[in-house]
C-alpha cells in the first residue's frame, strides 16, 4: 500500500518543477506578496519555498500532509465554484511519499513559529517551537529518493532549474503584485533571479527582455450578453517583428496557470494565415470564466484544462487576434 501511494504520488509530482508549482500555488493561495524559491541539484536535493502568507495553524499541522486534507473546500458545492488554486489536498501529501518534507510556519499574532516534518503522509514528531518570521517555508529534500529510475532520468536531464525559473516567470507576469525570486541554493546573491515589478508590461520586460516587450500588441475581449459564452479575456500578443522558433503561451484561466493545447493551436493558425512571414507567436492571456465552466480536474497535475463552450471561446479569441494582427500590420 505504500508502493501504491508512492506510484500515485509520482503521478502528481512528476519532476521537481511540478513540486515547485504546487508549493508556489499554495503560497499564492495563502495571500503572499513575496515568494522565494531556492533549489539544490535541480530540485532533487532540495526545494525550498518561502512565503509571507497567512501561515498554517498549529492545530492543522498534524493532518497537513494526509491525503485529501485541504482547507480550501468545505462542501461539494464548493467544487463547482473553486476560486483558490488548490482544492484536492493531494500535493503536499504526495510530496511526503516521494521525498522528505519539512514545514516551518507562523500565523499572525504568534510569538514563535512551529516546525514539523513528514514522511509517507504522516507527521514524524510533535511540532517544535522555533523562531520564524512571517509566513511559511516548505522544504522538500531528496525528491524521488525511493524511485531510483525516475531519479536517474532526472539527474541526466538536469534542466529543471531552467524549467523552475520559467515557471516563476510565468507566475510573475500574471501576479504583478507578488514578487518572486529563484536561486540555486548556496549560490551568491548575484545569481538570484529576482522578479518584482509594478505593471504587466514591466514584468514581461524583466522576464522576457526588451525584444519581446517592444513587439507586443494589447488584446482584450469580453462578452456578457449570453450566459453560455460569458467570458472576459485580456493579454498581449506578439506582432510581425517578433522573432521566435517556438510559440510561448502563458495562459491563466481564472488566475490558474494552465495549458489549453486547442486554444494554442487555434492562435497559431491565425498567425500563419494573417502574418505568414511572422515567426511563432508570444502570447500572454488571462481568461476569466464562470468557475463552473472550467474543469481543472481532468489530470492530477491540473495543467491541461477543459472548458465548457471551448469552440465558442476559441472562435471569439481567434477573431480578436486576427483583427489586432491586421491593424498592427498596416
Ligand atoms: P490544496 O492546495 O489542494 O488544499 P495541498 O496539499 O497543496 O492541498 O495543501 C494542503 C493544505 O496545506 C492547504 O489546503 C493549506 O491549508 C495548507 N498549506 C499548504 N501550503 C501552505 C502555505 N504556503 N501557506 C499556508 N497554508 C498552506
Ligand atoms: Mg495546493
Amino acid at each position: 500500500d505504500s508502493v501504491v501511494n508512492r506510484i500515485a504520488a509520482g503521478e502528481v509530482i512528476q519532476r521537481p518543477v511540478s513540486a515547485v508549482k504546487e508549493l508556489v500555488e499554495n503560497s499564492l493561495d495563502a495571500g503572499s506578496s513575496s515568494v522565494n524559491v531556492a533549489v539544490k541539484d535541480g530540485g532533487l536535493k532540495l526545494i525550498q519555498v518561502s512565503d509571507d502568507g497567512h501561515g498554517i495553524r498549529y492545530e492543522d499541522l498534524p493532518i497537513l500532509c494526509e491525503r485529501y486534507t485541504t482547507s480550501k473546500l468545505s462542501k461539494y458545492e464548493d467544487l463547482l465554484s473553486i476560486k483558490s488554486m488548490g482544492f484536492r489536498g493531494e500535493a503536499l501529501a504526495s510530496m511526503t511519499y516521494v521525498g522528505h518534507v519539512m514545514v516551518t510556519t507562523i500565523t499572525k499574532g504568534q510569538l514563535h513559529g512551529y516546525r514539523a516534518s513528514y514522511r509517507d503522509g504522516v507527521m514524524e514528531n510533535e511540532p517544535k517551537a522555533c523562531a520564524a518570521v512571517k509566513g511559511t517555508q516548505i522544504m522538500v529534500e531528496n525528491l524521488f529518493y525511493n524511485m531510483i529510475a525516475r531519479r536517474k532520468t532526472l539527474q541526466n536531464s538536469s534542466d529543471d532549474y531552467t524549467k523552475i525559473v520559467d515557471l516563476l516567470s510565468r507566475f510573475a507576469i500574471h501576479h504583478t503584485n507578488v514578487s518572486f525570486s529563484c536561486r540555486k541554493h548556496g549560490a551568491s546573491r548575484s545569481d538570484v533571479h529576482s522578479i518584482a515589478t509594478s505593471s504587466r508590461m514591466d514584468s514581461i520586460r524583466t522576464v522576457y527582455g526588451l525584444s519581446v516587450a517592444r513587439n507586443l500588441i494589447k488584446i482584450e475581449a469580453s462578452d456578457n450578453d449570453s450566459s453560455t459564452s460569458l467570458f472576459a479575456m485580456d493579454g498581449f500578443i506578439s506582432n510581425s517583428n517578433y522573432v521566435a522558433k517556438k510559440t510561448t503561451m502563458v495562459l491563466f484561466i481564472n488566475d490558474r496557470l494552465v495549458e489549453c493545447s486547442a486554444l494554442k493551436r487555434a492562435i497559431e493558425i491565425v498567425y500563419a494565415a494573417t502574418l505568414p512571414k511572422a515567426s511563432k507567436p508570444f502570447i500572454y492571456m488571462s481568461i476569466v470564466l464562470p468557475p463552473e465552466h472550467v474543469d481543472v480536474n481532468v489530470h492530477p497535475t491540473k495543467r491541461e484544462v477543459s472548458l465548457l463552450n471551448l469552440e465558442v471561446i476559441i472562435e471569439k479569441i481567434q477573431s480578436v487576434v486576427e483583427s489586432k494582427l491586421r491593424d498592427s500590420d498596416e
